[in-house]
């Protein structure tokens, strides 16, 4: 066997071995409390996956030096949820077995809550007690809801600023955080590090793994998981970036690649509140598209931009993925896909029945223009929605089509604070604004120079704000009569230390598609 075979044999194997525990219950270990040398809860807590009546909450047992796992060694968890910060009345308590097939994972779909409810929650193994967790409940499906607040955030690069900006959602009062992707970052640029990232590229589960236990240690994204219900999405960083479905910009073989994006999405699963992990009979595909209700003044969907994507237009035939295309006729296939034919259906069904007052689509890139003048035609950005022309018309019509709205768009990716207006014919100032959107800026990686967004800004009159020099979150708050983003801001690299301070403040009025400056 070669050596690039028998790696290839040891992923499939041990990709089949960590799918086996979904299907059995795992046998119960001897009962003798463990005790630890090293803190095992060290990437912290998390919840996620808000509803009514149900949250997940997460945490994932680390082994220090001294505490190694015995092999697959199967540990029983125990999970406290309490109705009062003192951890004085405790509602619920159950036990959870993991071990090493999920990366002593722990996930509880915690069920039977009730809504709008504050909840704390702790993790015991042995001897060691985790911290403790902050969650919040949804809304019952029918309440009178007066407020809505989300901080809007993606794109952590650890090597390009510290996680401030966690800090500060940490001390937010918010229902929940809304991550749209670039969780980890594969890759390094050393040019504008000011921290490392330990390991080299991962490809492997457990290299994916090291990679988001460098990233969970971080002090200040524990903080903000710790304190508010996270509702996440992933982009292309969580494998690599600017994969599309099953291919990467090396034109890797599609059945290596997938093996790739298998333990990728293993990792991504192990490490977050999330309640499905990679589909038993397809490790490479992992359902975590999603929607949810907040009583009857939102709608939320989250959107899978990635797995499900044609691959983009125009490429280059030596070095694929996102860069800038003229004169590509392929944009206007109708055929090419966002979010695949599955996704796309459920979305236009769902969104067009949707009686609540907001509609708040959270996709995982820019919808839009970004385009500029070329020395022929234009020039177009084929990695975002840009690059997606036909599937972005299908989208915006089915809004005009169910004539809706209150339709508001979240996005990242981009690096960028962007509030802008959506038309069926985008920049066309005689075709309608069917629906409003707000992207935010990075937690911490760099964004485009000055000069370029300034020509995008000018090139594109539906941008009505675009600034891509500092780093932060977006406060999105829902009222029946408004949804209005606040642009928290902080300069670039992000330091320890640092203040925030709003760059700029859009609302959307009710009935009334388009941002205004606040
Ligand atoms: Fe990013
Ligand atoms: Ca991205």
């Amino acid at each position: 066997m070669q050596r690039r075979e028998f790696n290839q044999h040891l992923q499939r194997s041990a990709i089949a071995l960590a799918l086996a525990p979904w299907l059995r219950a795992v046998a119960a270990p001897a009962d003798k409390p463990r005790v630890w040398r090293s803190n095992p809860f060290a990437l912290g807590v998390a919840s996620g996956r808000p509803r009514a009546d149900s949250v997940v909450l997460w945490t994932r047992l680390l082994f220090g030096e001294e505490d190694r796992a015995t092999g697959a060694e199967a540990l029983r968890v125990k999970v406290e949820v309490f109705a009062d910060a003192a951890l004085k009345r405790r509602v619920q308590k159950t036990e959870i077995m993991t071990d090493d097939a999920r990366g002593h994972s722990v996930h509880v779909h915690l069920q039977n809550l009730q809504p709008s409810t504050d909840y704390w929650y702790r993790f015991t193994q042995g001897d060691a007690c985790s911290t403790v967790g902050h969650t919040r409940t949804a809304p019952a499906l029918n309440a009178d809801v007066r407020q809505l607040r989300i901080a809007l955030s993606s794109c952590q690069h650890y090597e390009q600023g510290q996680f401030t900006a966690h800090a500060e959602i940490a001390k937010q009062a918010l229902d929940f955080v809304l991550f749209m992707g670039d969780y980890i970052y594969e890759s390094s640029n050393s040019q504008y590090a000011i921290r490392k990232h330990s390991g080299e590229e991962p490809k492997t589960l457990p290299q994916y793994r090291e990679r988001y236990e460098q990233y969970k240690r971080d002090p200040m994204l524990q903080a903000a998981h710790a304190a508010h219900p996270w509702v996440l999405m992933w982009d292309d960083h969580e494998v690599v970036n600017d994969y599309a479905n099953d291919m990467d910009r090396n034109y890797s073989d599609p059945q290596q690649f997938l093996l790739r994006r298998a333990a990728a999405y293993q990792a991504y699963f192990e490490h977050q509140p999330v309640l499905l992990g990679p589909d038993a009979n397809n490790p490479a595909n992992m359902h975590l598209y999603d929607q949810l209700s907040w009583g009857k003044l939102a709608d939320v969907w989250t959107l899978d931009c990635r797995q499900y994507r044609s691959a983009q237009a125009c490429r280059d035939p030596v070095r694929g993925g996102g860069r800038m295309v003229m004169q590509c006729d392929e944009l206007n296939d109708p055929a090419r896909t966002m979010l695949g034919a599955t996704q796309e259906r459920w979305l236009g069904d769902s969104l067009s029945q949707s009686k609540r007052q907001w509609k708040l689509v959270a996709q995982a890139t820019q919808i839009s223009p970004t385009n500029v003048p070329a020395p022929v035609g234009r020039s177009y950005w084929n990695e975002a929605w840009d690059g997606y022309p036909e599937a972005r018309k299908r989208l915006l019509q089915t809004v005009v089509d169910a004539k809706l709205n209150n339709v508001v768009t979240l996005g990242g990716d981009v690096h960028c604070n962007v509030a802008a207006n959506l038309r069926l014919e985008p920049n066309n100032p005689q075709s309608p604004i069917v629906a409003s959107e707000f992207v935010t800026t990075s937690i911490t990686s760099r964004g485009l120079g000055d000069k370029p967004a300034a020509v995008i800004r000018e090139s594109n009159p539906d941008l009505l704000h675009y600034r891509s020099d500092e780093r932060g979150f977006s406060l999105i708050t829902v009222t029946p009569k408004e949804v209005r983003c606040d642009f928290r801001t902080t300069k670039f690299p992000a330091g320890v230390e640092t203040g925030f301070k709003t760059q700029a403040s859009y609302r959307v009025k009710s009935g009334k598609p388009g941002p205004q400056a606040v």
